[in-house]
């Protein structure tokens, strides 16, 4: 890689640091509150390197084989968030390396984490996707079926419910998914005001190149940002 590309991958993090400072200063919050997950997707292990030399220790990745790779090519005190759909045969190569599952969508998947965590006697933990914005083309559970749903996966014992996760709409003004982020919160709100066995709802993982600043007004404290940090993706 060039030394330009180097030197990009720099200047882009730095921009996306004073960008994500001014959006907690505008609602006072502290930067510290909130976690930036470098996502790496198609990215080659020299540029996460590059990142990871910043001082980034917190890489996203929506493919289980590629997350996989990368994990074993890469220092072991990263924490690996897997943001991607999470298909069910998959989920035994990747339950001893995420650190956080964000986009568990259905029943029969957290029975499968259930099932390969307690396995390996390890308490997985996941946040909940929700499609917020009802598009079809999306993954994710109906904001009001999301309550029931966590209420029936509160009970497996090797699952540890942290939060909420959505990929909101892709638009070019960020300030229309507003709506869908302040939507998400609200959601967090009551569901952990019902108190329900554990079940925690410490994580709000919204937002991304096109849309993180409006996220972290509206309470997220993880944003998953790849473009702005990594360039375009090439997809062959
Ligand atoms: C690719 C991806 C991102 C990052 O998208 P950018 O627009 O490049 O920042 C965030 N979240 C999920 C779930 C993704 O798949």
């Amino acid at each position: 890689m060039s030394e330009e590309n180097l030197e990009n991958l720099e200047e882009n993090l730095k921009q996306v640091e004073e960008r994500i400072k001014r959006a907690c200063e505008r609602v006072n919050r502290k930067r510290e509150e909130i976690i930036l997950v470098a996502v790496s997707k198609t990215k080659p292990i020299s540029m996460v390197q590059t990142v990871y030399k910043t001082g980034v220790r917190e890489f996203g990745e929506n493919k289980v084989q590629e997350l996989c790779e990368k994990y074993a090519a890469m220092e072991k005190d990263i924490h690996w968030h897997m943001i991607g759909h999470l298909q069910r045969n998959k989920v035994k190569q990747v339950i001893d390396k995420a650190y956080l599952i964000h986009s568990v969508d259905s029943l029969r998947l957290a029975e499968q984490i259930e099932q390969a965590a307690a396995e390996i006697e390890k308490r997985v933990s996941i946040l909940v996707e929700v499609n917020v914005a009802k598009e079809d083309s999306k993954y994710g559970i109906m904001p009001e079926e999301t309550e029931s749903f966590i209420r029936k996966i509160s009970t497996f014992r090797h699952i540890s419910i942290q939060g909420l996760m959505t990929i909101a709409p892709f638009v070019e003004n960020q300030e229309k998914n507003r709506v869908y982020f302040r939507n998400l919160r609200e959601l967090a709100v009551d569901i952990k005001s019902k108190n329900i066995d554990n079940v925690g709802m410490n994580f709000l993982s919204m937002g991304m190149t096109n849309d993180y600043e409006v996220a972290i007004e509206e309470g997220a404290n993880i944003v998953r940002i790849g473009t702005g940090i990594f360039g375009e993706r090439k997809y062959l």
